[in-house]
């Protein structure tokens, strides 16, 4: 075993706080890295406060993790000691099923294992990237580009790939009215992907403060939903809605704003079930659907596109130190756009 230091909620009520564990030696298959940087992603607040559901404690959360390899197994074919790499939420999945045989890993019918707050198959918990080093599958592990900033591509293991999947199965570019509900971390990838894919990109948000910014990040109109006026200008405006809020919100207001045949597509995952009034989708022959994050093989072709494109996250570098008055931060909204841990200051 090695020893990995840490942060840790220790239960679902406590702040995060120093913890030492250990990870497991390097297997055959297994790369082993030092980590430089976390992006720190609303659903690693979901998940220590047991939002979702009765998490496995202690939990060091961290899903958008990037660092440099420092060690492999003798049967690693893909990665070299020194090369820069990325973990996203998955670590591990049956390998066999319909849907992982199509590198849709995070479909998994037997359950994937999730990069924390899961079970590896070695029966023991699965520890995220708030922490010093990681060792991985070398199927599960990312190659990132020297070409791009490595703290601000952190984001990209879940914020842009929870965007850029959605955004390409359902083929939204060229023609289409985009709109991008809420402007945090994956609202603002959401709207980079979708001004690179070609559509127009209206960011629907709370924040009156954010619209400038909307537009340098690329979209082309911002709708203050406050402001009845400009909420009404939005009828039965888009082809697509990206649903990123976090927290309960009335979908009756954001189907209205749906053409006929548009789609209302959530990735924001709140804790409460969804109120939905039969009339507000029968009416316009409109669809809800979901996505989650994305496989393996969509991952890097992401995480490629973004090298060739440059586009990566606006991020606000933190000490681990400041984590918790950055949840903080997080949940008022008050987040430009996502925060990453600087894992030197660990
Ligand atoms: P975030 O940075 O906190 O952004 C969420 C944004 O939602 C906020 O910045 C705010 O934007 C808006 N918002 C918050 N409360 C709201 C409310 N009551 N009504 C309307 N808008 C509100 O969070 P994130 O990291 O982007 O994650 C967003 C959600 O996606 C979380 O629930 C997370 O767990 C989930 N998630 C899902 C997947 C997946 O695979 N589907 C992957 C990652 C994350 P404005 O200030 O612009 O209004
Ligand atoms: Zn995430
Ligand atoms: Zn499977």
């Amino acid at each position: 075993m090695t020893h990995a230091k840490s942060y840790a909620a220790q239960t679902p009520t406590s702040s995060l706080a120093p913890w030492n564990f250990e990870r497991r030696e390097v297997g055959a298959h297994d790369v082993q890295f030092d980590i430089n940087y976390c992006g720190v992603c609303h659903s690693d607040l979901h998940q220590i406060r047991n939002e979702w559901f009765p998490g496995i404690f202690p939990m060091v959360p961290g899903h958008e993790v990037v660092g440099k390899v420092t060690k492999i197994g003798g049967a690693v074919k893909k990665f070299k000691v020194g090369d820069l790499v990325g973990v996203g939420c998955l670590v591990d999945s049956c390998r066999g099923c319909e849907n992982c045989k199509q590198g849709l890993e995070q479909y998994c019918t037997v359950g994937a294992v999730p990069t924390y707050n899961g079970m590896g198959k070695d029966s023991l918990p699965t520890y995220g990237g708030y922490s010093n080093i990681m060792v991985v599958h070398e199927d599960f592990t990312l190659r990132i580009s020297e070409k791009i900033s490595l703290a601000a591509a952190a984001p990209l293991l879940c914020a842009g790939i929870t965007t850029y999947s959605p955004l390409r199965h359902w083929k939204i570019g060229k023609g289409h009215r985009l709109a991008v509900l809420g402007l945090g971390g994956l609202g603002h990838m959401a709207v980079k992907f979708g001004a690179a894919f070609g559509a127009e990109v209206t960011v629907l948000s709370t924040s009156a403060s954010k619209e400038a910014e909307a537009k340098k990040l690329g979209a082309h109109k911002f709708v203050l939903t406050s402001d009845p006026a400009q909420a009404k200008s939005v009828k039965g405006y888009f082809d697509f809605i990206i649903d990123t809020v976090s927290a309960e919100h009335d979908f009756r207001f954001y189907l209205s704003m749906l053409k006929t045949n548009g789609t209302h597509i959530l990735v924001g995952l709140p804790s409460k079930a969804l109120e939905i009034q039969p009339f507000s989708i029968v009416g316009g022959r409109k669809s809800v659907a979901g996505s989650s994050i994305g496989g393996l093989p969509e991952t890097q072709e992401m995480l490629d596109y973004c090298a060739e494109h440059n586009i990566v996250s606006d991020i606000e570098l933190i000490d681990i130190k400041d984590i918790n008055q950055a949840y903080e931060r997080m949940v008022k909204g008050d987040v430009r756009y996502r925060f990453v841990i600087d894992m030197a200051t660990l």
